[in-house]
């Protein structure tokens, strides 16, 4: 009986076994793909200080971001870009190659092709199996909350390759779309809270005038995933088992980015795991540890979203416009692009906040 099993071989299950190996555990990662990072869901979009934090140097980066152009649910464009990159849109299976390296490294045994649906033969269990939800309900967690995305490549020269673009409005109700710069050409894609994300990626491309540039630019098959939006679980560790990454509900609400704090707490649980059975300590100092570091950040994000998702389309118009003429929406490239507590809070101090109020008093009551 190995010490911690870690189910799923993501970037928060990997993250988990480089940091209890590199304790002294013994670990075993199973992960039911004959590959890790295969098949691919995500965009990639992370912030340079994250990815620095997490693999220090060799993070395989396609491009370097240094800024956005929003798109109002009007159409109206409005474009910010820093003088430095604070992002970077990394190669998500190159990236997961390199933690599975650094995890056998570390001395992890991960066995590949290999689900685990069992419910015992462990001393500690680490949850890291994205949204597959199978692990949770046996275990007796909540399902994090999420909604369906589907992406497409684009092999394409007109696009800009520091920049990535964000369109709200009603192709995308409740969440977003999205252009994110690729070696070879662009990434397209859309969550929605209502109806079928891949039919909306299909009139975009069709109908929305910044994407109709892209017809005729050659296409890869679609790819599907589920974006988490309803931020951590009240509960993230039942019994011996802990809840991490995208199953732990550790994503950000206001993009859907995951990657980051699902490694940096993902390495959190491992901790607690070796502290639980080396010295004793109560494995909910989880719970406690996570809230202490993120806990103040989740809850701003959560409100956040809770906002938007309660906004009017002419209401985001409004919104946008003050948050850009007042200089906020520049500003807030500044601030940490994973903890975003201080861009929100930089938001909310210019005047846009009067925009704001119906829709925040919409969300409260
Ligand atoms: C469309 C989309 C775009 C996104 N874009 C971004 C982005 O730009 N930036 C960002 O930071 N985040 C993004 N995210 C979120 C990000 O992809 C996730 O937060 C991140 O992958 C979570 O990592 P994880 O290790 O928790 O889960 P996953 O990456 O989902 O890994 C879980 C692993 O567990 C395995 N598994 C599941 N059940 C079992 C089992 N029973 N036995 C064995 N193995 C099992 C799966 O095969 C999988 O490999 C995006 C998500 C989506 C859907």
């Amino acid at each position: 009986m190995k010490d911690l099993l870690v189910v799923g071989g993501g970037p928060a299950g990997l993250s988990a076994a480089i940091e209890a190996a590199r304790l002294g555990l013994e670990v075993e990662v199973v992960e039911e793909h004959a590959e890790v990072g295969i098949p691919e869901h995500c965009t990639g979009l992370v912030s340079l200080m994250g990815m620095h934090e997490i693999l220090g140097t060799g993070a395989p980066i396609i491009r370097e971001v240094k800024g956005f152009r929003v798109y109002s649910p009007s159409g109206k464009a409005y474009t910010v870009r820093g003088a430095e990159a604070k992002a970077a849109v990394i190669d998500r299976p190159a990236f997961e190659r390199e933690l599975l390296r650094r995890a056998e490294t570390n001395g992890a045994l991960v066995t590949l092709g290999a689900r685990f649906d069992g419910d015992g033969g462990f001393k500690t269990l680490i949850n890291a199996e994205g949204t597959a939800s199978r692990i949770s309900r046996r275990f007796g967690f909540e399902i994090p909350k999420a909604i369906p995305a589907a992406q497409v490549d684009l092999e394409t020269r007109d696009f800009e390759e520091d920049l990535v673009e964000i369109y709200l409005g009603s192709y995308a109700p409740g969440f977003f779309a999205w252009t994110v710069p690729r070696r070879e050409g662009v990434r397209v894609g859309l969550a929605c809270q209502e109806g079928i994300p891949l039919k909306k990626v299909e009139t975009m491309l069709e109908k929305f005038e910044p994407w109709r540039r892209f017809a005729g630019a050659r296409r890869s098959r679609p790819f599907f995933g589920k974006v988490v939006t309803g931020g951590p679980l009240k509960r993230t560790q039942r019994g011996r088992v802990i809840a991490v990454g995208d199953a732990g509900g550790f994503v950000k609400p206001t993009t859907g980015g995951g990657v980051v704090l699902g490694c940096f707490t993902a390495r959190l649980a491992a901790r607690v795991a070796y502290r639980f059975l080396s010295e004793g300590e109560r494995i909910d100092a989880f719970g406690t540890g996570w809230r202490r570091l993120y806990g103040r950040e989740f809850k701003l994000m959560k409100l956040a979203r809770k906002v938007y998702d309660r906004m009017e389309c002419e209401e985001v118009d409004r919104v946008l416009e003050a948050l850009y003429t007042s200089g906020a929406l520049t500003d807030a490239i500044r601030y940490d692009m994973d903890l975003q507590g201080k861009a929100l809070w930089r938001l909310l101090e210019s005047r846009a906040i009067f925009s704001l109020v119906p829709s925040v008093l919409r969300a409260i009551f």
